[in-house]
């Protein structure tokens, strides 16, 4: 027999992440409406930076992705100095899990929160605990309500992915002056760039107003480079300093920092981006809603769509299938009587909305 090496304790616990399908048997014409992706493909102009950068690939990256950062600072008027990037904003949720909890510690997050927070709590050793939602909204005092001596951090996605929810500025003063100063508070904001209220922070002054609050963004969303896999974040010097240590000194790849600072540079491609998110996550809402289906008020690049139950849910999925059409099931967020619909190209849309018709007719 042989012996086999076991993960340090916690991993096992871990279960992996699964993304969304973008291949359905039998079909070769597959609308993938399953991951949060940019209906439009990348920016012409991050297409031509990586094709320009192609070249140079025998060469290694600059490990402080200095221009990129420089260039994330011009835009959102930041400290540069405070800026640390990654391999997609999910390396820096996992490197701050890493950093800031272990073995005995807690990490609260809530109810239906992103699942990356659950999974690099449990590969850095520490126990996830979630707080319960009100509405499919983050709920403040559910997650003051949680707090222990083990609490280190809480994550929040603002907005939420799945729910599409988020809180308001003056929610995020109380849950920042109601945790204890040396809890580490996580803002998410990689929807950041879609949504248009006006109580709104994506979180930079929480993150300039202390030490202990910190805000993490994505390329993969509204600037559509999912597939290059670059985020961001920012944070009080201390912090930046931590993760400069814990991070692979090569963990963006140049390509991606040339991509992203071209996208970065293509606000036409951002405004239509928008504009076009807008527009359809509300024709999608209304579409839904003339249809009898709930959904939350989203302000993200998806629509989180209630059914009556699971069932009907499922049923509603497998349906979409066989018209080549992929969603998210929402069972792995506890939400089974859900599906999660991100925004596709116009043409996508109505084709989802009405498969959507015809199924709920057939089932009149
Ligand atoms: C998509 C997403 C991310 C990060 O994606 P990366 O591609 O790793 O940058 C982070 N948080 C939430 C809530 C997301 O939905």
């Amino acid at each position: 027999m042989t012996n086999t090496v076991p993960a340090r304790s916690g991993i096992m616990n871990i279960s992996p992440y699964v993304g969304g399908e973008s291949k359905l048997q039998g079909q070769d014409r597959i609308t993938k409406l399953a991951s949060n992706e940019g209906p439009f493909g990348p920016s012409p102009k991050a297409i031509q930076a990586m094709v320009d950068a192609a070249g140079t690939m025998h060469r290694y990256p600059d490990g402080g992705a200095s221009q990129l950062r420089e260039a994330i600072a011009k835009r959102f008027g930041l400290d540069a100095s405070r800026i640390v990037c990654g391999a997609g904003s999910d390396e820096i949720i996992s490197l701050l899990c890493s950093a800031y909890a272990g073995p005995g510690d807690e990490v609260l997050y809530s109810e239906h929160g992103f699942l990356m927070y659950p999974i690099s709590a449990h590969a850095a050793g520490a126990t996830p605990v979630k707080a319960i939602e009100t509405d499919l909204t983050t709920d403040v005092d559910a997650l003051l309500d949680a707090v222990t001596d083990k609490t280190r951090m809480v994550f929040i996605a603002n907005p939420n992915n799945p729910t599409g929810t988020y809180l308001a500025r003056a929610e995020l003063v109380r849950l920042r002056a109601g945790l204890p100063e040396d809890v580490l508070l996580v803002i998410d904001a990689a929807y950041a760039e879609f949504v248009n209220r006006n109580d709104y922070s994506a979180g930079v002054e929480f993150v300039d107003a202390g030490q202990n609050t910190v805000m993490t963004r994505t390329f993969s969303k509204l600037f559509a480079l999912g597939g290059l896999r670059v985020g961001w974040g920012y944070f009080p010097s201390e912090i930046a300093d931590v993760l400069n240590r814990v991070r692979g000194p090569f963990n963006v790849s140049s390509v991606g920092q040339a991509a992203a600072i071209a996208s970065l540079n293509d606000l036409d491609f951002q405004e239509k981006s928008r504009a076009h998110n807008l527009e359809w996550v509300e024709k999608t809402e209304a579409g839904l809603h003339a249809l009898g289906i709930a959904t939350t008020a989203s302000t993200a690049n998806f629509v989180l769509a209630r059914f009556d139950d699971a069932k009907t849910a499922d049923a509603c999925d497998s349906y979409l299938r066989c018209q080549g059409i992929i969603v998210r099931q929402m069972r792995g967020y506890g939400l089974p009587d859900c599906l999660r619909i991100t925004i596709g190209t116009a043409d996508e849309m109505e084709a989802f909305l009405s498969a959507m018709k015809t199924f709920l007719g057939n089932r009149a």
